[in-house]
């Protein structure tokens, strides 16, 4: 990671706001970040680029990233220099935008999310919030813009009761894999399948 947080500016959205008025998000090309997986070989299938944001609201009970809770902690990366570290790596299946809480910060990750499926990259994403929920009443646009160029979503929050080692991607069966181009495209949600 790279940055001073003191010293850029990026503003996310403060936990407990509604989703809908997520809209006070930094400067289009600055995200804050928790870190970075430069090869994870878990967050998705094949060798993936992973982007841990900083910030959650959601506070699961058993949350394995209590770090990554605070929206004034992290260090700030550019899109450019994250681009530049996935692209460096010609083995990428594809990225994918973990946490933290993904949906605080959809301006600067659709822009990354953008340039990965150009290239041919998937896009997973992670959110502690149902797919419904994100796409309930006026949904931000921002995050409208981010499911666009997100290939599977991972969704809802962890919970503790229903944790399963069994699962591949994900870390309780209330969770989720969703084919977004599909759920978008039908309105209804579609699972991926591998
Ligand atoms: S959504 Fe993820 S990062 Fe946020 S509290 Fe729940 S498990 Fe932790």
């Amino acid at each position: 990671m790279s940055g001073n947080p003191s010293t850029m500016p990026c503003r996310i959205t403060r936990p407990g706001v509604a989703l809908a008025s997520s809209r006070a998000v930094g400067p289009d090309g600055v995200l804050r970040v928790a870190g970075t997986a430069n090869d994870s070989i878990t967050d998705g299938p094949g060798i993936r680029f992973t982007i841990f944001t900083q910030g959650c609201p959601h506070d699961c009970p058993g949350c394995h990233n209590p770090q990554t809770h605070a929206v004034d902690a992290g260090t700030i990366e550019t899109v450019d220099a994250l681009w530049e570290r996935v692209v460096a790596n010609p083995l990428l299946s594809g990225i994918t935008l973990s946490g933290g809480e993904p949906m605080l910060q959809p301006i600067p990750l659709a822009r990354l999310a953008r340039r990965a499926r150009a290239r041919g990259l998937s896009v997973w994403c992670y959110t502690g919030y149902r797919f419904e929920r994100l796409l309930a009443g006026e949904p931000s646009a921002e995050v409208l813009d981010l499911l666009g160029d997100v290939d599977v979503l991972v969704d809802g929050p962890f919970v503790q009761r229903l944790k399963s080692l069994s699962l591949t991607w994900c870390g309780s069966s209330n969770q989720r894999l969703i084919d977004v181009p599909a759920s978008l495209g039908s309105s209804t949600v579609t699972l991926w399948n591998a």
